[in-house]
């Protein structure tokens, strides 16, 4: 599927088991952004190529090896994946890094965790099941089943390309669907390389298939009339157009969206834990991640000694290239992310918050050549700001003090997100309180950022629709079938001898 030279690396799509390039031979770059080499190039799908990847899709849904599998084979073969995963999971870690700028020390446990998924997934292929219902109705014999929707479009974004595919491919699979997947234009190769390991996994033709593109692409796929449910991660801008694209056709939709997450510190908290906490929570894979803690809560009793504790970690955090362990920070993926972060940081000035440290690109000519910010903190900002408001999505982090509980939640609500939010307290009772009161998807107690596969991700208000990982996410794959099945008249209902 590759060819040329070490020096820039040419990849194909992935279409009905065949390694394809663009119908139009049109081609675009996969750019470093540590040192801006062009290191490779890969097709550009235009509609044709769409359509092709959604037949090919369909076919190996109705008929073949897929459509005949038991779930038992379907388990085993994303078992299967999952140890190739692991066998290659430094490459697939390399190449996300490559494209996106993040750690490599952050990518490889990452991508190592994805066998997990495969995993537990496996196991639900196995055990999803219907029910036999308590039947009102008298000589009726009813039950349900969970069947697969048929063709899923699967649109990734690149902060974690592979993670968040992982995260639709496996429950999407496990149900017995096919799937066409498009990831983000910054970040393809390393779907395709996961994409021969789904191959080698031994997956028929058509069931998986992967088009290469920009977001013409993507909404070429979206609009498709045989793509039956569209599992996006993204941006909440782009999460409302496809909303209303697959509103028009009644297509089953789920939506992984922005955020402008609340880290909660108490002033109780254990205070150079949450200083870790606040930290890792923003500042890892350099403030890209949709559950970045950005908007920080800090009691106004202990606000002006956290912010001098967080403001002298934040200027020790060592910038560098994303490929040395040692590295704490890399970059930001891409060209206009860089222009976006850097705007956002003068609209915080000019709004009037108060720069405590970073606020640019670093120093040190040896970063010139690539699209590093430093990690920046703003202090004297209010919730009614659009550096308070709006996503960054770039190592910025905003100090919002409060004066009680109550307080903190108020601003914590105030905002048209609802994806997460974390609580630093010891006070067990406030703890509960805080859960249940913060209108967030995940909410974090004296730790922040964890996910896993057991446990079901998602947002509230605009932060998205539908929930992905845990046992629930099955559900946002299968449709529910309802049988009756008359026993005959044998057996009369008491209570009705004329029935
Ligand atoms: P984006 O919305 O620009 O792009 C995401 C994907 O959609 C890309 O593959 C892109 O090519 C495609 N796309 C663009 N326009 C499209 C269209 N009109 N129709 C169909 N597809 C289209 O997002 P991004 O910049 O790649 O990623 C950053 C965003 O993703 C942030 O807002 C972040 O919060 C969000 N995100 C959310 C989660 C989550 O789990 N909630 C996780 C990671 C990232």
């Amino acid at each position: 599927m590759t060819t040329g030279n070490a020096k820039r690396e040419h990849y194909q799509m992935l279409i009905g088991g065949v390694w394809s390039d663009a119908a139009d031979g049109r081609r675009f770059d996969s750019i470093n952004p540590f040192d801006g080499h062009h290191w490779a190039d890969v097709p550009l799908a235009g509609d044709e190529d769409v359509d092709a990847a959604v037949h090919a899709a369909r076919a190996a849904f109705e008929e073949g090896p897929w459509a005949a599998a038991s779930p038992s084979q379907r388990a085993a073969l994303l078992r299967r994946l999952g140890d190739l995963i692991t066998e290659r999971a430094d490459d697939l870690a390399r190449v996300q890094v490559l494209e996106n700028g993040k750690l490599i020390r952050e990518v490889a446990g990452q991508t190592r965790a994805l066998a997990g998924h495969c995993y537990f997934f496996a196991g639900i292929a196995e055990t999803t099941h219907g029910h036999t219902l308590a039947s009102s109705v008298p000589n009726m014999h009813v039950f349900t089943v969970r069947e697969p929707l048929g063709v899923v479009a699967a649109i990734t974004p690149w902060n974690s390309p592979l993670a968040l595919l992982l995260w639709k491919l496996c429950p999407a699979l496990a149900a017995g669907n096919t799937v066409v997947i498009k990831p983000s234009e910054v970040t393809p190769v390393s779907t395709l390389l996961l994409g021969r390991l789904i191959e080698e996994a031994g997956f028929p033709a058509g069931v998986v298939n992967i088009v290469t593109g920009e977001g013409a692409t993507g909404a070429a796929l979206t609009r498709h009339p045989d793509v039956d449910k569209i599992a996006f991660t993204g941006s909440t801008a782009v999460g409302r157009t496809i909303a209303a694209t697959a509103a028009e056709r009644l297509a089953r939709v789920s939506l992984e969206l922005g955020g402008k997450s609340p880290n909660i510190i108490f002033p109780d908290a254990d205070l150079p834990n949450a200083v870790n906490g606040v930290l890792a929570g923003v500042f890892a894979a350099t403030g890209q991640t949709c559950m970045a803690g950005s908007r920080v809560l800090v009691h106004q009793d202990i606000h002006d000694e956290f912010a001098t504790a967080l403001v002298e970690r934040a200027k020790n955090i060592k910038i560098g290239d994303p490929l040395d362990p040692e590295t704490e920070m890399g970059t930001v993926a891409c060209l206009s992310q860089h222009r976006k972060v850097l705007d956002y940081i003068e609209i915080a000035k000019k709004e009037g918050a108060t720069l405590l440290t970073g606020g640019g690109r670093p120093a040190d000519p040896a970063l010139s050549e690539g699209l590093f910010v430093e990690p920046t903190v703003f202090s004297g900002v209010t919730n009614d700001m659009r550096i308070a408001r709006e996503e960054v999505f770039g190592p910025i982090v905003v100090l919002i003090p409060f004066r009680d509980e109550d307080h903190a939640v108020t601003i914590a609500n105030d905002t048209p997100f609802g994806l997460a939010a974390g609580v630093w307290t010891i006070d067990v009772a406030r703890a509960h309180r805080m859960i249940r009161r913060l209108r967030a998807g995940t909410v974090w107690v004296n730790n922040y950022r964890k996910t896993n596969y057991i446990a079901p991700f998602g947002g509230f208000k605009d932060s998205g629709l539908g929930r992905e990982n845990g046992l629930e996410a099955i559900n946002d794959y299968t449709e529910v079938k309802t049988a009756w099945i008359d026993m005959g008249n044998q057996i009369k209902d008491p209570f009705n001898p004329r029935a």
